[in-house]
């Protein structure tokens, strides 16, 4: 299975998935033609997508959903709430485009299964998802307060994940946001900090995962070379080799390596880790806000 980020963050979110022969978006925040540019920079030509699913009816997540359901008549796959809440804002979608998703079921989409889980955030009946090819497993959860149990047990069996990192909480709460927007975020039903990313990425990847893309990060409240460290530092703590990836990385390296005074592990690809760690490694990289990641594979 393939996957990347086209765009991530408040301005527009939107993932492609491919599995075998099929191929999804996962909201489409960004204008149509934002979009298209998107697909065209990973080589994918907008025509050969089979269906956008949508997490939730947030304008950062649904801008382009009506425009491209339309050019490419395209069914799009939300929950019931999702659909109430944005059917005013995306325009007309012909009724046969319509798909429900229903959190308990299975969803099968040619030779893709996908698997809705609830997430919880301030919209109508957001989503997080599983998309499963036969061969692997790649799980989605961005725009969470927290990672509830029932997210960790679906998210635990995942080889790759594209996860919520939106906020350093010291910058949150000295940043430019009135107080009321800044409880709304830090909520139980708002976004997902570094810190608590990185926690819950512990226990993930003691299971199955091995690459995560860091996804929504905030422009005002984050910046990735400090999502990256604080995520690498918390997993690095608990035993869990990192592989840092793209523009960055190797600085970032440096300061990891000094973090608290401590040598942490930076194996070889391949190459046992330090004692007691664990050998395999954890891929991370970050989601560009306006552009697209690089295709990952699982
Ligand atoms: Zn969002
Ligand atoms: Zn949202």
């Amino acid at each position: 299975m393939r996957y990347t980020t086209i765009a991530s963050g408040s301005s527009g979110n939107c993932a492609f998935v491919e599995g075998k022969q099929t191929r999804l978006l996962v909201d489409a925040g960004l204008a149509g033609k934002a979009v298209e540019k998107g697909l065209a920079a990973v080589g994918v030509d907008p025509r050969t997508i089979d269906a956008i699913v949508v997490t939730h009816e947030h304008i950062d997540h649904i801008r382009g959903v009506g425009v491209l359901a339309r050019r490419y008549k395209l069914p799009v796959y939300a929950s019931e709430g999702c659909w109430e809440g944005m059917k005013h804002a995306i325009g007309d979608v012909p009724e046969a485009q319509v798909r429900l998703i229903d959190p308990n079921k299975k969803v099968t989409l040619k030779n893709l299964e996908i698997e809705a889980f609830p997430t919880p955030h301030d919209a109508r009946a957001p989503i997080g998802m599983t998309i499963d090819d036969g061969d692997s497993r790649l799980g989605i959860a961005t725009d969470i307060g927290y990672v509830t149990r029932g997210m960790g047990r679906r998210l635990i069996d995942c080889q790759g994940l594209i996860f919520e990192a939106n906020y350093d909480p010291k910058l949150l709460q000295t940043g430019p946001y009135p107080a009321h927007l800044k409880r709304r975020i830090a909520s139980d039903k708002g976004h997902l900090s570094n810190p608590d990313a990185g926690e819950a990425l512990v226990k993930l990847c003691d299971g199955a995962v091995r690459q995560v893309l860091l996804s929504h990060l905030s422009q005002e409240n984050n910046r990735p070379d400090l999502a990256v460290h604080t995520v690498a530092s918390i997993l690095t703590e608990n035993e869990h080799a990192v592989q840092l990836v793209g523009d960055g990385a190797v600085a970032l390296e440096g300061v990891l390596a000094v973090a608290e005074g401590r040598a942490l592990p930076w194996p070889e690809p391949g190459a046992e880790g330090r004692s007691g760690a664990r050998t395999e490694q954890v891929r991370l990289s970050v989601a560009p806000r306006y552009e697209p990641h690089p295709l990952e594979e699982i």
